[in-house]
């Protein structure tokens, strides 16, 4: 895929990510690599109102911006953290989905062995631990989960999800992750979620 038809990519998927009340105001980023590096969202854009310009090509090396005149995303280094350890990731959408972001901020992980579709589509969702937003304290938090989960809570901040097939896939995967949170926290209300004994 080219860099133009990337931008066009990120544009559309950021546009998804605010219809589905998945970022609020200018957060969240979105990234896609490319042949050429990483097309990646500019720094402070409302993701609902993203053109083609808001949209820079990086060198995944050293995160250098190769093309484009925006500065890039504050969380660069975390996109980059997670295309160096996991080459088979194509693209990452971070985003901040309410009740996802609530287990996020008690200290929670998704809970397993409750919803199994779920778990089919994004994996195990484990909390990060808290790493400082804008840089590469946030990029070291992830290391270690990215190696063997596509789909993770941030502590007291939001949720990443990552695709190996495309960004429309990360950002399906950020809404499932969203609608689950909330299923789960219904269960909770209601005395806790079963696990099936059969499963
Ligand atoms: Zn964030």
């Amino acid at each position: 895929m080219s860099f133009f038809d990337a931008r066009r990519e990120l544009v559309v998927a950021g546009a998804r990510l605010h219809q589905r009340g998945l970022v609020a105001g200018r957060q969240g980023n979105l990234s896609l690599r490319l042949r050429e590096g990483i097309a990646i969202t500019a720094a402070g854009r409302n993701k609902g109102k993203l053109q083609p310009a808001d949209i820079v090509l990086l060198d995944p090396a050293d995160g250098r911006v190769l093309r484009g005149s925006a500065p890039a995303s504050s969380e660069s280094a975390l996109h980059l953290a997670v295309y160096r350890a996991r080459p088979d990731l194509r693209a990452v959408a971070h985003a901040h989905p309410p009740q996802a972001t609530g287990f996020a901020a008690a200290g929670l992980g998704l809970e397993n062995g409750i919803l199994p579709e779920v778990e089919a589509e994004l994996g195990g969702c484990p909390l990060a631990p808290f790493g400082r937003p804008g840089g590469e304290e946030l990029a070291d938090s992830i290391r270690g989960l990215i190696l063997s989960h596509d789909v993770l809570l941030l502590a007291n901040h939001g949720a990443l999800a990552a695709s190996a097939e495309s960004l429309d896939h990360a950002v399906d995967r950020m809404e499932q992750l969203e609608s689950a949170a909330q299923t789960l926290l219904a269960a909770r209300l209601l005395g806790g979620g079963k696990r099936p004994g059969n499963w």
